[in-house]
């Protein structure tokens, strides 16, 4: 089931994970896709696992549900500190975010 739950780009699984040191806090991310950012009390938006848990460890991802895909891109567009990364599960490689080809 898991995997259903995480396709992305050609059906491959995505994780998404932010770069706190660059985050403005504006909170964009939480507006558009709240499932996966939340900000903290520090001001500063964190992605959250599948179970709703904030990560707060420095480059902690979580899966990208297909049904969000498109609000977690859309976070990664308008993310002022362009500091939203999105990457393929399977090799790591930056498919959304200042880090993709
Ligand atoms: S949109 Fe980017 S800069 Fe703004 S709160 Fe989210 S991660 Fe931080």
């Amino acid at each position: 089931m898991t995997v259903q739950h995480e396709a992305g780009v050609q059906g491959e699984a995505l994780e998404v994970w932010i770069d706190q040191d660059l985050c403005t806090g504006d909170g964009i991310c939480a507006q558009y896709a709240p499932e996966v950012f939340e900000l903290d009390i520090d001001g500063l938006a964190y992605v959250k696992s599948p179970e709703d848990e904030l990560l707060q460890a420095p480059g902690a991802t979580t899966p990208v549900p297909l049904t969000l895909l498109t609000d977690v891109v859309d976070s990664v567009k308008e993310c002022p500190g362009e500091c939203i990364h999105v990457r393929r599960v399977s090799d790591s490689v930056e498919v959304y975010g200042p880090g993709a080809e």
